[in-house]
């Protein structure tokens, strides 16, 4: 009765037929989306503004 969909839980990275899906994150200064750049490879988890400015300005205060 049951139909049991079975995921694979592990083939999120096994997908060739989608494009890579960028992570994102809304900045908290200006309230935008931004996606993941090249250049935050290596800490991507730390980066919270879209921008330097953006950085600056909440860290202004
Ligand atoms: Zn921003």
């Amino acid at each position: 009765m049951f139909a049991m969909v079975i995921r694979p839980s592990s083939g999120d990275a096994l997908m060739p037929h989608r494009k890579p899906h960028l992570p994102t994150k809304i900045c908290p200064v200006c309230q935008r989306p931004f996606a993941w750049r090249k250049k935050w490879a290596r800490d991507w988890e730390h980066v919270i503004y879209c921008s330097a400015r953006c950085r600056r300005e909440k860290k202004g205060c």
